[in-house]
């Protein structure tokens, strides 16, 4: 099964990653793990990518879809894989599509888990930890016995920075802006499918499972 999964941040992909993992056996690959993998192993394109890093700068796509290439010829993918994170741009899709095509396979599922803004909006504003012991609250999914305190010490909890509205709010537009010209390529090639990731954990996972045991190309 080759699959990527799609979702922007806080529509659960990575929890969903996980356990399509579990149940199918296919390595998980994102873009970061690949990229230390590489740069730990020293392969030619770890070592080119760890320069651009170094220098602070964004790792050119020939370089990237070289990794890209590298991770999906290992043995391990030869019964299938989960992308995530990858491709990130237009351009990397096509260079997948040809990567799949030098290696004779091809996409069985390319999946968005779709969440509306504003649902994104209030999971990824939701986060307030303790200063004083670091327990974390989220205000739907597991708030404290009082508001803004602490279960354990009472004290005044906090929001860190990046759960700040502004900081989200932010996020969610560069993701989208960056997701919506894959979601079109895909969409356009007939084989993008929609997953409601607005369901509970257990539910969005039973969609996914439907999905991923029929052929939808
Ligand atoms: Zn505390």
């Amino acid at each position: 099964m080759n699959l990527i999964l799609m979702g922007l941040p806080g529509a659960g992909k990575g929890t969903q990653a996980d356990k399509i993992v579990n149940k199918y056996g296919i390595p998980h690959i994102s873009t970061g793990d690949m990229f230390r993998a590489a740069i730990k192993g020293g392969t030619e394109l770890g070592l080119k990518a760890k320069s651009f890093m170094d220098a602070g700068n964004l790792v050119p796509d020939e370089v990237t879809v070289g990794i890209v290439r590298d991770r999906l010829s290992q043995d391990d993918c030869k019964d299938g894989f989960l992308l995530d994170g990858f491709p990130r741009t237009v351009a990397q899709a096509e260079a997948l599509e040809e990567i799949l095509a030098e290696l004779d396979r091809q996409l069985d599922h390319v999946v968005y888990i779709k969440v509306p803004e504003e649902d994104l909006f209030k999971r990824l504003t939701g986060r307030w930890v303790c200063p004083d012991c670091g327990t974390s609250y989220h205000e739907i999914f597991n708030p404290p016995k009082i508001a803004g305190k602490c279960n354990k010490d009472g004290s005044d909890l906090i929001q860190r920075d990046d759960d700040k509205p502004e900081t989200v709010e932010k996020r969610i537009k560069v993701n989208l802006d960056q997701t919506q010209p894959l979601v079109d390529f895909y969409g356009n090639k007939g084989y993008l499918r929609n997953i409601d990731g607005k369901q509970d954990i257990q539910d969005v996972f039973e969609d996914l499972d439907t999905l991923l045991k029929g052929n939808n190309r």
